[in-house]
């Protein structure tokens, strides 16, 4: 029988079927944004934690990847009903350890209910291609087998979600999963796989560690973990995928963004601004999807820029958990920290604060910025090139649809872009011109549900399959191709 996790009352480690609480480990405190409290301890699990929760996943692949993909997905549709159960619950926690506000968590363990659901349909996705007489009386199909330990590493921003665009669809494979979430939010996930293993997930088919840069590196070279899912910033991205790749494994290594807006002078304009404030805004822009550069083109920029400024000053910043409260505060002080630095570079290189988020003061001792915008920002300046991952919005005015093209492909990243247009044809140019996998029309952020795959080109994307959708069943198997004939 599988221990709880609140049997032993903390986010401790699951291996094995069992809950542990690590000892002797070192360990980060997990914080409260919205008040600064310390809410638990993460501890950093050791190259032995990691080698023990590979051969326990690897013991219990060997069984499960002979279970019938219909009653591997039975865990799956007893997992949905717990999520379904448990969804405020998770909610709640995942809105306390990062911040976000109640709304966008609810939002988030939707969408993270969604990735099951469509995981739920894996004897149909997993089916393989079959031609008779290929040959005189030879036949040939192709099968999909699991691929065995198969490691997730995970961000801050989207706790519940991000691992559940990895280990529903590797498990319904037919693989093991050890996922490793980020040591700043590690209670969601934690309360999430704890309602996996009452869901009935076989001992060892589902593992969870905490853990930083020491951690990843013994699941990188474990000669049993055979694929590494990995979410987070560029740098660690590139690192993870050049790391894993060395040692022979599967990667997809999905990383930073900076996401470009662009307003066409015949856009809606009331609608373009709420679709704006809810991309550069929402859940404080640390989302990879978040609008972070808004490009107006020719005269949209007075009409827009005016509304634009009326509807941010009156955003409601606050604890998160509040009614009414459209923005909450960044992860950790550090974060909060590194963000207003950015605000800084930017009046320091001659940007115009058109409303300046330092502004925002609050007495509960959480890690909160406004919202900010800048006017007049310059393509080569810092604030419009790197990626913030805060409330910071950046205006670069442009007089020509082509001008915005061009600028949007300088960038290095390529994850989400958005056009706001009531023209076809202006909509058309820019989402076939456009180097950037993810395009919105007249949508702010353009996330792809769980059965399209999550599709980041440029730096905001390393490998090959990409996360979800049909991409994910061929990352979480290998093909095989059988001919047959018969005497
Ligand atoms: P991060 O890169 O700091 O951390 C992500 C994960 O990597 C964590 O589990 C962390 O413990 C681990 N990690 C951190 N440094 C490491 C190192 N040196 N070696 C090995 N592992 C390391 O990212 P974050 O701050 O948690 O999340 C924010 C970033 O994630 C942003 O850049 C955002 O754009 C990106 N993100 C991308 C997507 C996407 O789909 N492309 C989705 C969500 C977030």
């Amino acid at each position: 029988m599988i221990a709880t996790e609140s049997e032993v009352g903390l986010a401790g480690f699951f291996i094995n079927g069992a809950w542990e609480k690590p000892q002797g480990h070192a360990t980060i405190p997990v914080t409260n944004p919205a008040t600064g409290a310390v809410l638990a301890e993460t501890p950093f699990a050791t190259e032995a934690d990691v080698d023990r929760a590979a051969r326990a996943a690897h013991e219990a692949y060997l069984k499960w990847r002979d279970v019938p993909v219909v009653d591997r997905v039975q865990v799956l549709y007893r997992f949905k009903a717990l999520l379904e159960e448990h969804a405020a619950e998770v909610a709640a926690i995942l809105t306390r350890e990062n911040g976000k506000t109640a709304e966008d968590s609810r939002m988030e363990v939707r969408r993270a209910i969604q990735m099951v659901e469509v995981s739920c349909g894996m004897p149909t996705l997993m089916m393989g291609d079959s031609l008779n007489d290929v040959a005189r009386e030879i036949d040939c199909k192709t099968i999909r087998q699991p691929i065995g330990v198969c490691v997730g590493i995970t961000p801050f921003n989207f706790p519940a979600m991000v691992p559940l665009w990895m280990y529903p669809f590797a498990i319904a494979c037919g693989n093991a999963f050890i996922l490793k979430p980020s040591e700043k939010v590690p209670l969601t996930p934690t309360r999430v796989v704890e309602l996996l293993a009452e869901a009935g997930v076989p001992v060892g088919v589902m593992s969870l560690l905490h853990g930083g840069k020491e951690t990843v590196d013994a699941l990188l070279h474990h000669p049993l973990v055979k694929s590494v899912s990995f979410v987070g910033s560029t740098p660690v991205a590139k690192y993870i995928y050049s790391t894993a790749a060395a040692q022979g494994k599967r990667v997809q290594a999905l990383g930073g963004a900076k996401n470009h807006l662009v307003v066409m002078p015949d856009a809606d304009m009331p609608k373009a601004v709420e679709a704006i404030i809810g991309s550069a805004f929402g859940a404080a822009g640390e989302r990879c999807l978040a609008g972070s550069v808004l490009v107006p083109v020719g005269d949209a920029a007075g009409p827009l820029l005016e509304l634009l400024a009326k509807r941010t000053e009156a955003l409601a910043v606050g604890d998160g958990s509040k009614a009414g409260v459209e923005m909450g505060p960044l992860v950790t002080a550090d974060h909060r920290q590194r963000v207003a630095g950015y605000i800084e570079k930017g009046v320091a290189e001659g940007a115009k604060p058109l409303c300046d988020g330092r502004k925002y003061k609050s007495e509960s001792g959480g890690f909160f910025l406004g919202p900010t915008i800048f006017d007049h920002v310059k393509p080569d300046m810092t604030i419009a090139k790197e990626e913030i991952f805060g409330p910071v919005l950046s205006v670069i005015r442009v007089k020509t649809l082509d001008e915005a093209i061009n600028l949007v492909n300088r960038s290095p990243y390529g994850n989400a872009t958005s056009i706001f247009t009531s023209n076809g044809k202006a909509a058309r140019e820019y989402s076939s011109g456009i180097e950037v996998g993810m395009v919105g029309i007249n949508v702010g952020v353009a996330a792809p549900m769980a059965f399209f795959p999550f599709a980041g080109w440029k730096s905001s994307f390393f490998g090959d399959l990409h996360a979800h959708g049909k991409d994910a069943v061929a990352f979480y198997t290998e093909q095989k191709v059988v001919m047959s004939r018969w005497y």
